[in-house]
């Protein structure tokens, strides 16, 4: 570390800028009276001596910047957290001072907001591809743990928004349009009408300039008489209610220059047709008074017929509540009347930000749960809240529970739901890269394809040409998407097999009853097609190896006169082996003689261990199933001779196979142990073990799963239990 952070540290503050923080320290001892202001000197004195070398575009101490963040947010009467967040909330980024200090100083609320806020900062929207906002939207929100981080960014936006003229004109661009696209948004959803009109104004001013300055000159141009109208309307609505008895506090304003802008475009007209360009706002006491008031602005000027519009009985999604309608006076000019309760009205203008004041003030509980409804709908939050003060008190959400949002190393958005992992990732990219996904590499770190992924992760996925998905896969994926593409390829690839079988089948078949396959007429075999509802042969050399068909059946069709259907023999004589070529596949150490990569597993009702004399059986769809040839299923099987496939256990392997036995015993001391030796002896494992008595003698039986290397060994260890003291009986379990 050099000495000059020291000596910053004692760089006086700027008179104007000491100046501008007692203001602060008056609007928050004002706004929250209760409050200890002692962290906000403590947190101003840091992040002015840490920026104290920096200085703004403007030609300002950087300081001035979070001093105005800080002030956007008292003004809002947020909490000490938000504020004092505000005037940290550059440090991380800008002065490297770690999270780790600031934590220590200030708390783990603050240094929790302040890292949300850093996080946010190092997103770069304008490099994602395609700019998907809604997507980005999403991430930022669903990135965001505690709301207020949400807060001190769109302060912290809207205060760079309006020192934007000292920025290069690139960077006014990039950061106008990412305000535009997705702060101004948030801000709306956030119930944030302030804010939000501030910010589409700037990004206007900034994107379109042009039209921002003919729109101005504009609203500049009939600005004094459209005060004088207004004024004029006040008075007459201000008298009109005081007769009724009603309460209001009348303010009127012009419409502003980006809603104009957006108005004029959308329904191509003129500013003067704009019939909202004036309105007037009537905050009054209560709703009933809203509708009182309504019904006399309707006595005195004519409604616009389909322009009132009640807000009261149906708040807008962000629930903002008003009455909105359209009058013309005798002269024939239109203006829009919105017609609110101050509670309504606090609601429009600051949204989110006025539960922090009810918060305070302590209201009623129904009120609270208003209010919590209210919060619910604008983040959307879709689980059950145990206790909504406990929720509000500790202000932390979840805005979207249910979606991730990650990063192609392009810079694609992908959204994806929780849960999902690498491989959901890749087959959102593409099928072919879901396919030959070997890896992932998360931020730049290789990570299991079962990991979770989190959001704003740059997932890169690892391929490997020839690579094939596996069906363990359907446990690791949270899409339906990849889970549709993997069964799909999973049922291909075994389709391939099947033809592959039946084609072996057929082969074998013919070679036994001694025709020639090379002597079909291919007329034949179209007709047999037909015959089976198989459209191409390949279908029919599937339905074969799948086991719908037998190879003799078909035969008899394919060659009517050379193969009678009865007087065949009914047994086979010992099976051939299939074909030719060199068997490689081993699925449990097995191999189906003379086909490669045939589906092989072992049946569940002997499980079959190698050393064995096995047979395999081509199953109705699965594949070849391998039983023990004392399997008793074996018999009943295989009365469908040409289903019989020679197997064969592959020449080597180190596999182990799980086998159950069933030791009947008497009961006593030290047998189980006795038990144990015997494997110990033989270096083997025991995977599970359990003892019940329910037998009708009474005697206690151990079952007991072992995993052994083949038979030979097993017949060794049956041998030796069945020699332990007291040990009755030993049998292998079937299944
Ligand atoms: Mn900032």
């Amino acid at each position: 570390m050099s000495t000059s952070p020291v000596a910053a540290d004692h760089a006086p503050i700027p008179d104007a800028v000491a100046l501008r923080f007692q203001e602060l320290e008056a609007k928050l001892r004002k706004a929250r009276p209760h409050e200890d202001l002692t962290m906000l000197r403590e947190a101003f004195e840091f992040a002015s001596s840490r920026h104290s070398s920096q200085k703004r575009k403007s030609g300002e101490p950087y300081i001035a910047h979070p001093l105005e963040v800080a002030h956007i947010l008292a003004d809002r009467r947020l909490d000490r957290v938000c504020v004092v967040t505000g005037l940290l909330h550059d440090l991380v980024e800008d002065t490297g001072v770690s999270l780790a200090e600031i934590e220590q100083r200030f708390g783990a609320d603050v240094g929790g907001c302040v890292d949300g806020v850093t996080k946010l900062s190092r997103l770069d929207y304008y490099s994602t591809e395609a700019r998907q906002a809604e997507n980005f939207r999403k991430l930022l929100l669903a990135m965001v743990r505690d709301i207020r981080v949400v807060l001190v960014k769109l302060a912290d936006r809207l205060h760079n928004m309006r020192t934007l003229e000292f920025l290069p004109p690139e960077k006014q661009r990039r950061i106008a349009q990412e305000t535009a696209e997705i702060y101004a948004p948030i801000a709306l959803r956030l119930g944030m009408g302030k804010i939000r009109g501030e910010l589409e104004d700037l990004s206007f001013r900034f994107l379109e300039p042009e039209s921002y300055q003919l729109i101005q000159e504009k609203i500049e141009s009939r600005r004094e008489s459209s005060e004088d109208f207004l004024d004029a309307l006040k008075i007459v609505v201000a008298n009109r209610l005081a007769e009724a008895d009603i309460p209001v506090r009348v303010e009127g304003r012009i419409k502003r220059a980006s809603s104009i802008h957006n108005k004029i475009k959308r329904q191509q007209i003129a500013i003067d047709e704009v019939y909202d360009l004036l309105a007037l706002r009537l905050v009054t006491d209560s709703v009933k008074n809203c509708y009182a008031t309504l019904g006399l602005i309707h006595s005195q000027w004519r409604p616009v017929p389909g322009r009132i519009k009640d807000f009261i009985a149906m708040p807008r999604p962000n629930l903002y509540q008003s009455l909105h309608t359209s009058v013309i006076t005798d002269t024939g000019q239109t203006f829009e009347v919105q017609i609110r309760t101050e509670e309504m009205h606090r609601m429009a203008e600051e949204g989110i930000c006025a539960h922090w004041k009810y918060k305070e003030d302590r209201v009623g509980a129904d009120v609270d749960d208003q209010r919590m409804a209210w919060l619910r709908q604008l983040v959307e939050w879709q689980q059950e809240v145990p206790d909504p003060n406990d929720f509000l008190s500790t202000l932390k959400v979840d805005l979207y529970p249910e979606e991730v949002y990650v990063f192609t190393p392009q810079g694609k958005l992908i959204g994806l739901p929780r849960g999902a992992t690498p491989i959901d990732f890749a087959y959102a990219i593409h099928t072919e890269v879901g396919h030959a996904c070997v890896g992932a590499k998360s931020n730049g770190r290789i990570v299991p394809l079962r990991s979770h992924l989190r959001n704003g992760d740059i997932l890169e996925i690892i391929t490997q040409t020839g690579h094939t998905p596996s069906s363990d896969w359907l446990n690791l994926v949270k899409t339906s998407r990849a889970r549709n593409k993997i069964k799909h390829w999973v049922n291909t690839h075994r389709r391939k097999k099947a033809e592959e079988i039946g084609v072996k089948l057929l082969e074998k078949e013919a070679r036994r009853l001694r025709v020639s396959l090379k002597k079909l007429r291919p007329e034949n075999l179209e007709k047999v097609c037909r015959d089976y509802g198989c459209p191409q042969a390949a279908d029919l050399y599937a339905a074969l190896g799948y086991g719908r068909y037998s190879a003799r059946q078909v035969l008899s069709k394919l060659f009517p006169d050379d193969i009678t259907t009865s007087g065949q023999p009914a047994r086979p004589k010992s099976a051939h082996t299939v074909s030719s070529g060199a068997a490689s596949d081993k699925v449990d150490g097995l191999v189906v003689t003379g086909i490669d990569d045939i589906l092989v597993y072992r049946a569940g009702c002997c499980n079959p261990i190698r050393g064995e004399p096995i047979v395999g059986y081509v199953t109705r769809g699965k594949g070849v199933a391998v039983h023990s040839r004392s399997c008793p299923n074996v018999e009943n099987l295989m009365y469908e001779a040409e289903r019989r496939i020679d197997v064969e256990w592959a020449r080597s392997g180190d596999l182990l196979y799980k086998s159950k036995l069933l030791i009947e015993v008497s009961d006593r001391a030290g047998l189980l142990n006795d038990l144990t030796n015997v494997l110990t002896d033989e270096s083997v494992n025991i995977s599970s073990v359990e003892s019940r008595t329910n037998n009708s003698k009474g005697h206690p039986i151990i079952e007991m799963t072992i995993a052994v290397g083949d038979v030979k060994q097993l017949d060794r260890i049956v041998n030796a239990m069945q020699r332990v003291p007291d040990v009755r009986h030993v049998v292998r379990a079937a299944g």
